[in-house]
């Protein structure tokens, strides 16, 4: 049974590198360290799956972290786009909603593996669906789609949702 509930909520919305960069270099997620990318840069690498949003257990009494996702939704979700319905306010709303900064990657390895922050963090390869890669958004939603990413229709809010309904909605489509 799962042991530890996260906060529901993470933003990947913060300025690793304290610049004024706005522009996207070319490639430049295999250029350059997630330290170094400027905020376009570090924004550019979320696909938008809103997994992250989605609350979760963990368990890490053994050596190995066991993080098994729920389909019930952070509060401000819309569960039918997948959007945070107050992005530029969220903390106004969800104050313990976690920035996503290169320094706390490490100790966010629940994010789920096609999670691009994740990857690059890891030394992989950015999804072959990316947007950076494809350079097509209805081509990226396709293959998303296809690969089964994203929470969008198949989520629900965690707006009464009880503690023993939580536990029911375990979910596997989502892989940490
Ligand atoms: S899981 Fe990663 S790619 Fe998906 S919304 Fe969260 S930060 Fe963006």
């Amino acid at each position: 049974m799962p042991s530890n509930l996260l906060p529901s909520s993470i933003t990947h919305a913060s300025s690793p590198a304290p610049n004024d960069q706005v522009e996207l270099r070319p490639q430049f997620w295999e250029r350059f360290s997630l330290t170094e990318l400027n905020h376009s840069e570090w924004e550019a690498l979320c696909d938008g799956c809103g997994s992250c949003c989605l609350i979760k257990y963990i368990d890490n009494d053994d050596d190995e972290e066991l993080v098994e996702y729920t389909d019930v939704a952070c509060k401000l979700m819309d569960c039918a786009t997948g959007y945070c319905q107050h992005y530029d306010v969220r903390q106004q709303y969800v104050p313990d909603c976690i920035q996503l900064t290169p320094a706390k990657l490490p100790d966010m390895m629940w994010l789920p593996a096609h999670c691009a922050y994740k990857r690059l963090y890891k030394g992989q390869d950015l999804p072959a669906w990316h947007l950076l890669l494809t350079e097509d958004t209805v081509a990226t939603q396709q293959q998303m789609r296809a690969a089964n990413v994203g929470i969008a229709g198949r989520c629900i809010s965690e707006v009464g949702v009880t503690d023993e309904e939580m536990e029911t909605r375990v979910v596997t489509w989502v892989t940490p």
